[in-house]
Formats: structure tokens, sequence, C-alpha cells
């Protein structure tokens, strides 16, 4: 078999060139990855050649093909990606997860920084509690629920989390007033998220 060397050095005398050889090279003629001298030599052939010229133009059509499938296949599993991440943001199941894992991981990690646990500790949990059950009637009643509402009321739920152990634990009134401020904040931050999401856009 001729290798592209010898096949390279059989064009650098010209009169040789046959319809065999520029066919063989046009895929590197098209890349342009052969030498210059068989750039020139290939580009003179074809310009005299129409069997030749229209071969050439028959690769690129198909390279140019193959090219766009490529492309579409690569458009069509991204879209199918993008639709994916799309529908679990929709899904208000997806939110209540998202809340209830910020809720769980907030008044958990409350519960555990105390360093004795007793039972009425446990309160701490009831505004986290309080978001699941919002969010399983909000779900219930309407779709209209995504993501962002989610982690909205996950976070203000932590928040008020804080809040009240601020509130309660604390024996200093400014500490204690910063609470309720907290806690206050995370209500209004939870309600407006709900009527927010619940707004009748469709
Ligand atoms: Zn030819």
């Amino acid at each position: 078999m001729q290798s592209y060397e010898s096949t390279t050095q059989v064009l650098s005398r010209p009169d040789q060139i046959t319809c065999a050889m520029v066919q063989d090279l046009l895929p590197l003629y098209i890349e342009q990855e052969v030498s210059e001298r068989s750039q020139m030599t290939i580009s003179e052939h074809i310009a005299q050649c129409a069997h030749c010229a229209g071969y050439l133009e028959g690769t690129r059509n198909t390279r140019t093909q193959l090219q766009q499938a490529q492309q579409q296949r690569t458009q069509a599993v991204q879209q199918e990606r993008i639709l994916y991440i799309q529908q679990f943001a929709q899904n208000p199941w997806s939110s209540l997860l998202l809340t209830a894992l910020l809720c769980g991981m907030g008044g958990g990690s409350m519960l555990i920084s105390f360093e004795r646990f007793t039972v009425d500790r446990l309160f701490l949990l009831l505004p986290a509690l309080g978001a699941y059950i919002g969010l399983l009637a909000l779900a219930q009643q309407n779709r209209t629920l995504n993501l962002l509402s989610g982690m909205h009321i996950g976070l203000a739920s932590i928040v008020g989390v804080l809040g009240l152990v601020m509130l309660v634990q604390s024996s200093s009134l400014p500490i204690g007033f910063f609470g309720f401020l907290f806690l206050l904040a995370a209500f209004s931050a939870i309600y407006m998220t709900i009527i927010g999401s619940t707004w009748p856009t469709r």
C-alpha cells in the first residue's frame, strides 16, 4: 500500500498526477494537511478536471452533512438534559424535598448544637414542620410552586428557627429582640413566597 509520504513525493512531479491520486488525497486536501506544493498541484488539477471537481464537491457535502448531523445530535442531548432539569425544578415535590432537606438540616443542627438534649427542645422543629405542612397543602392545591419558592421557604424557615432560638434561649434583651425580628422576617418571607408562588400567572 502506498503511504501518504510517497504519494506526496509523487505529487512533486505534477505531470504524473492522476485522478485516482487526487481523489485519494481529497480528505487531506480539504483539511489542508498536504504540503503546500501538493495543495497547489491538486488545485490546478481540479481547475482542469471536472470529474475531480465534482468529487471534491461531493466530499465536502458529505463532510458538512456529517458535521450537521453531529451538531444536531449534541443539541438534542443538551435539550433533553435542560428539559429534565426544568421538569425537576417545576415539580412541586422536588420543592418539598428541598424544603424538607433545608428545614431538617437547619432545625436538626440547632437541636444538635445543645449540650444536653431534652424533649422540650423539639419545639425548635415546629417552624420547619409548619413549612412542610404548608408546602404540602400548597402542592396539593396547585402546581405553580417551583423550586425557587421551595428554596425561599426553606431558607426562611432556617432563619425563623434561628430567631426562635435567640428569642427563647437568650437572657439579654437586645439578642431576644433581634431573635424576634428574625422570626418576623422569616414568617413574612414565607408568607410572601407562598402568596407569590400562588399568584395566578396562568
Ligand atoms: Zn481528475
